[in-house]
């Protein structure tokens, strides 16, 4: 086998890991929970949106959306505050 040919075979297996991968990729996020296309998390770091407590005025920063589930404080769900820029 010439230094070539191994080198095709070399890219020939690494792409079919890479589509291999992305099968079982796909696969496990048709398989998860909810709709059609898995939630993904949103990236709001840039954003400055916070979790606030209206009872004690409690924030929280958050920095990422998607699977989020609003938290509880002094028993009522805490409000969701944009603040971006000015
Ligand atoms: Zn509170």
């Amino acid at each position: 086998m010439s230094v070539g040919t191994a080198l095709l075979v070399l890219s020939a297996l690494a792409i079919a890991a890479a589509i291999a991968w992305l099968g079982i990729t796909a696969l496990r996020a048709a398989s998860g929970p909810g709709p059609r296309r898995p939630v993904e998390p949103e990236d709001v770091e840039e954003l400055d949106v916070y979790l606030v407590c209206g009872e004690c005025g409690t924030e929280l920063r958050i920095t990422r959306l998607g699977e989020l589930q609003v938290p509880r404080h002094c028993g009522e769900p805490m409000r969701l505050e944009r603040r971006g820029g000015t």
